[in-house]
């Protein structure tokens, strides 16, 4: 009897307090199993069902050794495909064969995909302060860490306006002005290379909040600042507007986080349009398609900055991490350093606990373990860690001025009478909001 796959299993945690989804995918040889990470906090249970009733039956009995046949029957099956969901359902199991696949060979993943490209792999961190002097102490304490590539943000994503002109009544929910929002930037761009020159390298995160035209102009303005790059500067239907901002300014780009559909990136990368693609790996399916991401922006000259939130288990920064060593066209990856007081999630006792086995930072650089496959290991007690208690109340902000939609997940306990199985829930407050306060 040859190697099959026995058994398919969606495995949801909050071990530091953030919706995490793994998979684990066993085979009929005792002790030989893959894991792979499936996580969409916001709606992990609708990726579970994917998971287990829709994904497991159909690999039951398969050759786990088979991932290519596997990933491409499976994006097929449902007909309607590339959407978030299905995708991290598929991305879990994808993953997982892969790391079948490694321990099979007894090879850390990277070796698979061809070996070293570089000896570690450069990363930054994220520091924000209430204002300017708040962020560069941060700055500081991140360069002291080693950290020499660093995003910088004011005021979280930015653009709260306390002194915003309102209308009677307004509607609840959270309000952006965007050239409070650009002037802040600016100001901050300005007294990090007054205090550093060029001794550190900086990236600033739009996180797709400004109209076109005031993309186009923000990029223009950071020109000066030399940035390693500017992020998702415009929203994913808006792409086509990286014409005009490319011929105007050579501000460096990257763009990605939400895509999920190979035809949100083949026009811009192969117009040559970003500098960095920078998609969450499990949200495009997981490593099959990555590594052909990699070799197709290759071609065009644009590096990878895999999106490396909170929002991921240790098995998809590991993942993260044999994608950066063995890419040529590798860039920078992010990383949710939890001593920057913002990510508590990522480097947390219990996360290592759970998981151990995932990279390790060192002055300014991730290390990959040389365990066989992605290195990760599933700890012992995971399914009885499962934390399904975790609380979060996801809200949209209406940034009302170009519809962009802020969701936020908060560690709060749900109003009675909802999420009686102690899940994820959901409240949705106004689109149509257009002045106020955040309720954050
Ligand atoms: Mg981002």
């Amino acid at each position: 009897m040859g190697l099959e796959i026995r058994d398919v299993r969606a495995i949801c945690t909050a071990p530091e307090g953030v919706n995490l989804v793994a998979v684990k995918v066993e085979t009929n040889e005792p002790g030989l199993y893959g894991v792979g990470c499936a996580t969409f906090t916001h709606r992990y249970l609708a990726v579970v069902t994917a998971i287990e009733e829709y994904l497991r039956p159909f690999l039951i009995g398969k050759d786990p050794a088979n991932i290519e046949d596997i990933w491409q029957s499976a994006m097929g099956m449902s007909y309607w495909r590339n959407g978030p969901v299905l995708n991290n359902a598929l991305s879990g199991v994808d993953m997982a064969l892969w790391d079948i696949k490694g321990k099979l060979a007894g090879m850390p993943l990277y070796q698979l995909f061809g070996g070293k490209c570089r000896p570690g792999i450069p990363c930054y961190t994220h520091a924000e302060g209430a204002d300017a002097e708040q962020t560069l102490e941060r700055v500081e304490a991140l360069r002291e860490r080693g950290y020499r590539r660093i995003r910088v943000q004011v005021g979280g994503y930015g653009g709260k306006n306390p002194n915003l002109h309102r209308p009677e009544h307004p509607f609840p929910g959270g309000y952006f002005d965007p050239k409070a929002y650009m002037k802040n930037v600016l100001e901050l761009m300005e007294k990090l290379r007054v205090t550093y020159g060029d001794s550190l390298e900086f990236c600033h995160d739009v996180h797709e909040r400004l109209a076109p035209i005031d993309a186009l102009n923000f990029a223009k303005a950071l020109e000066p600042y030399h940035l390693l790059f500017l992020e998702d500067i415009l929203q994913p239907e808006q792409t086509a507007w990286f014409h005009p901002i490319r011929q105007q300014c050579a501000t460096p780009l990257a763009m990605g986080e939400l895509f999920n559909n190979p035809h949100e990136w083949t026009s811009i990368v192969s117009a040559r349009l970003i500098d960095y693609i920078r998609v969450h790996v499990s949200q495009i399916g997981g490593i099959t398609p990555a590594r052909k991401l990699v070799a197709f922006c290759d071609a065009y000259g644009v590096r990878t900055a895999w999106h490396g939130p909170i929002d991921m288990t240790p098995i998809g920064h590991a993942v993260n991490a044999h994608l950066d060593i063995s890419s040529p066209n590798f860039g920078v990856q992010e990383w949710a350093d939890s001593f920057s007081g913002l990510y508590p999630t990522l480097n947390g006792p219990l996360m290592r606990e759970m998981f151990p086995g995932m990279p390790e930072y060192r002055d300014g650089f991730l290390y990959l373990n040389e365990n066989p496959g992605i290195g990760v290991m599933e700890a012992l007690d995971m399914s009885k860690r499962q934390t399904w208690g975790y609380k979060s109340q996801i809200f949209a902000l209406d940034w009302s001025y170009f519809g962009w939609l802020m969701l936020a997940s908060l560690p709060t306990e749900p109003p009675s009478g909802r999420d009686k199985q102690g899940g994820c829930y959901a409240e949705i407050q106004s689109k149509s909001a257009v002045s106020g306060e955040a309720p954050v």
